[in-house]
């Protein structure tokens, strides 16, 4: 059997004229080893005994909640400027900067329960108080809180921008919870810093939607991600020109309450040396990787390599893990490329529908860019551009070994990669041939246009019995899929293939457990934005249930058609920067 395998392989790959998986170029890896900045930082320490009566049970309003930037305050110099017109800004970290309250009377459109348990330590019940409301839409301030304004600068689109910044973002703080974790709360859309540029500091219910529903449901699906708190919108009038062609409309104004482990980006270390700050750029450097990279000593004299190291190998782990749920993030711009490898600055992102590595969810991307098969790609020039700003902490010696590392990358990619590709067919040990299984499938999905999430979702409910029978004509993505001319050959080379595996239960179970059943689709999202643009929040809420369990078949997500074949106006969906 086994050399009929191997003689089924090469034929396939002879007739078809694939190579090894370069196709999606690229594994996530679920090795602990990968993750050095998780889990064992300072953050993890347990709770000190003097505040861990709060922490009994959840409280069920704000009065005891606490968050502080004070420790963000005394580590760093805070721009000497007051007031937060727009301007340039030199010499610091963050800037001090208030929120601005959003018009109108306020509705609190969805909160996440499980941020706000699991996180914050508080009982959903302390959402609905008004003290919430006004406190999560940046109108109220807890006692002795003072909002920052982040200073950093970016490479966008390919080139350097200058200074950016927190432009419609406010810090509020951070939260120690009682797992010991540090959390840092941020308002985005509360008002002008003087990072705004010529912008309005807000952001409008659409694009907040989407945020607030998008990092919950990534954090369901496993990928590493900031989290979102709750979504308030208001009356404020919000003037945007959707698609930029002139056609300005009247939208409304919506505040996200987020938190991130860090929100320091690439571009947080950018602009420090690009504007010569060098001793700022090693407080800043020696900070993050004192709070986020504790492995890393501090008096290691190559700690700032080690630290380029872990970020080159967690970015490879990170655009991995949003090819295997087909994500594309749209704007991978280094000032939306987090130190800390977690998906942040969600804005035209997209999950692809039909698998095409030339799929842009970004309509302002008129070079495709940032088209979904060009991640990892970008996550290389990305990680260029984290090198040249650390070369002035660096000596020649370590800029080369530097240079070694980030040569590496792409085979780190692969390796990710090939691992996360070859877990979704559910195959298990190593065979030479997995490759070219893999890369071929991704080859006939790009031929027949099939649907990514559910190709693979079918391919787990299906038994291999009905495989073999090829008694899977209702499962549309898997129809559409055996419309290739190879596809029966696909088939019998992958029954082969798991057949050396004890139990076809087994690999379906391991399969359904990371290939999901529901995807924040565009046509979903719309539909949800649509709505509360009407002040109906239902279907937020809906999916926002439905996406935090996205590996297990729910009745309320079937008969909304959330995994069955996208409605026709979905294709005709455009997502814009404009947010
Ligand atoms: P983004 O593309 O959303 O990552 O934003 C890029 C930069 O533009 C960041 O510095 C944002 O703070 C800023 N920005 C985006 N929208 C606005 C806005 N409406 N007002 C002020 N700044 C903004
Ligand atoms: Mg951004």
């Amino acid at each position: 059997m086994w050399s009929t395998y191997r003689a089924l392989v090469f034929a396939l790959v002879t007739a078809s004229n694939v190579t090894p998986v370069h196709v999606l170029e690229f594994c996530q890896s679920t090795d602990p080893d990968c993750h050095s900045h998780d889990g064992k930082t300072s953050n993890s320490r347990p709770p000190s005994n003097s505040v861990k009566h709060r922490w009994d049970v959840n409280a069920s309003d704000l009065t005891q909640f606490r968050v502080t930037c004070k420790k963000l305050i005394e580590s760093f110099p805070i721009d000497e400027v007051d007031g937060d017109f727009v301007r340039t800004v030199r010499n610091c970290v963050f800037s001090k900067s208030i929120p601005t309250p959003l018009k109108g009377p306020l509705r609190l459109a969805a909160v996440s329960k499980d941020v706000i348990e699991e996180i914050l330590d508080l009982d959903v019940a302390a959402t609905q108080s008004e003290d919430f409301l006004l406190y999560a839409s940046g109108a109220k301030l807890l006692s002795g809180s003072v909002p920052l304004a982040h200073r950093y600068g970016g490479h966008q689109f390919g080139y350097w921008a200058g200074q950016l910044g927190d432009g419609r973002a406010h810090l509020l703080g951070q939260y120690l919870n009682r797992k010991g974790e540090i959390w840092e709360l941020q308002l985005k859309g509360s008002g002008k810093t003087q990072y705004s540029r010529s912008g309005d500091g807000r952001a409008v219910v659409r694009s907040s939607v989407r945020e607030f529903l998008c990092s919950e449901a990534m954090y369901f699906l496993g990928v590493p991600t900031s989290r979102a708190v709750s979504l308030i919108v208001s009356e404020e009038p919000v003037l945007r020109d959707q698609f930029y062609n002139g056609n300005v409309k009247t939208e409304r104004g919506a505040v996200v309450l987020r938190l991130a482990r860090s929100w320091f980006r690439i571009g947080s270390l950018e602009i420090l040396s690009e504007s010569g700050e060098i001793d700022l750029l090693k407080k800043l450097l020696n900070f993050i990787i004192e709070e986020h990279f504790s492995f890393v000593s501090s008096d290691d004299p190559d700690k700032y390599l080690v630290f380029f190291s872990t970020v080159v190998n967690e970015t490879a782990s990170l655009v991995a893990q949003w090819m295997s749920v087909g994500f594309a993030h749209g704007v991978c711009n280094t000032d939306n490329f987090s130190l800390l490898s977690i998906t942040i600055d969600y804005g035209p992102f997209g999950f692809m529908e039909s698998y095409d590595p030339n799929f842009v969810p970004n309509t302002s991307d008129d070079e495709g860019r940032y088209r979904i098969g060009a991640q990892a790609e970008v996550g290389l020039f990305n990680l260029e551009k984290l090198l040249v700003a650390l070369s002035p902490v660096l000596t020649q010696k370590q800029q080369k070994h530097a240079k070694m590392i980030l040569r590496g990358y792409g085979d780190i990619y692969q390796t990710r990669i090939h691992r996360l590709f070859k877990a979704k067919l559910g195959l298990l040990g190593e065979e030479e041939e997995d490759n070219y299984l893999i890369a071929l499938l991704l080859k006939m999905m790009e031929d027949t246009r099939a649907d990514f999430t559910m190709t693979f979702r079918q391919l787990s409910e299906v038994s291999a019995n009905q495989l073999r029978n090829r008694t899977f004509t209702e499962m549309w993505a898997l129809a559409d899929l055996s419309s290739h001319k190879l596809s029966s050959d696909w088939i019998n080379m992958y029954l082969l293939r798991i057949s050396r595996q004890q139990s076809d239960l087994d690999r379906q179970n391991r399969m359904k457990s990371i290939n999901p059943r529901y995807v924040l689709r565009n046509w979903m999202a719309e539909s949800a934005v649509r709505k509360a643009e009407m002040n109906d929040f239902s279907e937020v809420a809906l999916l926002l249930h439905i996406l935090s369990s996205p590996f297990v078949t729910q009745d309320a997500a079937e008969e909304a058609g959330y995994a069955a074949r996208p409605p026709w106006w979905a294709n005709s969906l455009k997502v814009s920067c404009s947010s």
